[in-house]
């Protein structure tokens, strides 16, 4: 059914030696054979592409990425991942394009090199992994980047990382040995990564910069689902004026990363709609196969699927 329309795939990942290098243990969590693919941006990578019917990936620094480095050494490290980033992408320009990795530790570079990367690097948007050095990205101190997004015209896409040490401890340390993913994928990222959305919209800076466009990966992290109850309980009596529903079904964009679930799409396109709703995998995270495999499940209309497989994609990312 959907053999004809180009995929998009927004959430895929690779790493970049110098910066993996400076994130202890980073590669000591990882198998060797998600290591080659961490680290091919050519053929491994495009024959996989191939296999699964992807045309396009938008490629960005998998996480633990920019957000853990301390400011002395994020500036100039991430212009050189970038520019790394730019060189791969112009070596096969028709099937990558690319997310900036913004050194955050230090927000008005962070806002320059975004200009940069999209300026003059072709990438369009960039990704922010996990909190910043233990800071959730709705401070004040990092609207420069969101003013500067707005401007340019890109989205900045929000991406989990392990969560902060103390909530570690506290939410998931009784259960961690046995069921190490529930400090990641099971619960712990969404947690994290659905409470920075929230505060974005708390903090009101899409009153501040109406045309900051966000994405999230992994079907909105369960927020499509709590929407109501959010909205709801946000206009209860003792609350200042705040329209969630508004703020999350506008700027907000979501992609199915490593969540391939019919339900919970069903859940989003009721939301939502499905002009917000972006196909992607989280490559090599996740294998192309069960993403696409479920693709062929989808009992989509045709107009819908455009917009699902990278109708969306192209709009949003100017691609
Ligand atoms: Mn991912």
């Amino acid at each position: 059914m959907f053999k004809k329309i180009p995929v998009i795939a927004l959430e895929e990942h690779y790493w970049d030696h110098e910066l993996a290098a400076q994130l202890q243990g980073a590669e000591g969590t990882r198998s060797a054979d998600m290591l080659q693919r961490l680290y091919d941006l050519g053929d491994l990578r495009l024959r996989e592409m191939d296999e699964a019917g992807i045309d396009i990936q938008v490629l960005s620094h998998g996480a633990p990425s920019a957000q853990k480095l301390d400011a002395s050494i994020a500036v100039d490290l991430t212009r050189r991942v970038n520019d790394r980033l730019a060189e791969a992408v112009a070596r096969h320009p028709t099937r990558f394009a690319g997310f900036a990795a913004l050194p955050t530790a230090n927000p008005e570079a962070a806002a320059r090199e975004l200009e940069r990367c999209v300026k003059d690097l072709g990438f369009v948007g960039a990704m922010i992994c996990g909190l910043t050095n233990g800071m959730f990205h709705d401070d004040e101190r990092f609207w420069c980047i969101y003013e500067r997004a707005e401007a340019l015209g890109v989205p900045i896409y929000f991406h989990p990382s392990f969560p902060d040490a103390d909530v570690s401890r506290v939410y998931y340390d009784k259960y961690a040995k046995d069921f190490p993913q529930v400090v990641r994928a099971a619960w712990g990222y969404t947690v994290e990564t659905a409470t920075q959305a929230v505060r974005l919209i708390l903090s009101r800076v899409f009153e501040k910069h109406p045309g900051l466009n966000v994405i999230l990966g992994h079907m909105g992290e369960t927020l499509p689902y709590q929407l109501w109850r959010i909205d709801q309980a946000l206009k209860r009596p003792g609350h200042d004026e705040m329209n969630f529903r508004e703020h999350f079904t506008r700027n907000f964009y979501i992609t199915t990363s490593g969540h391939f679930s019919t339900t919970a799409l069903v859940c989003a396109m009721m939301e939502m709609s499905m002009d917000h709703i972006m196909f992607s995998v989280d490559y090599p995270f996740v294998a192309h196969k069960p993403a696409m495999d479920w693709l062929n499940t989808l009992q989509l209309s045709q107009t819908d699927m455009r917009k699902f497989l990278s109708g969306n994609a192209r709009r949003v990312l100017n691609l």
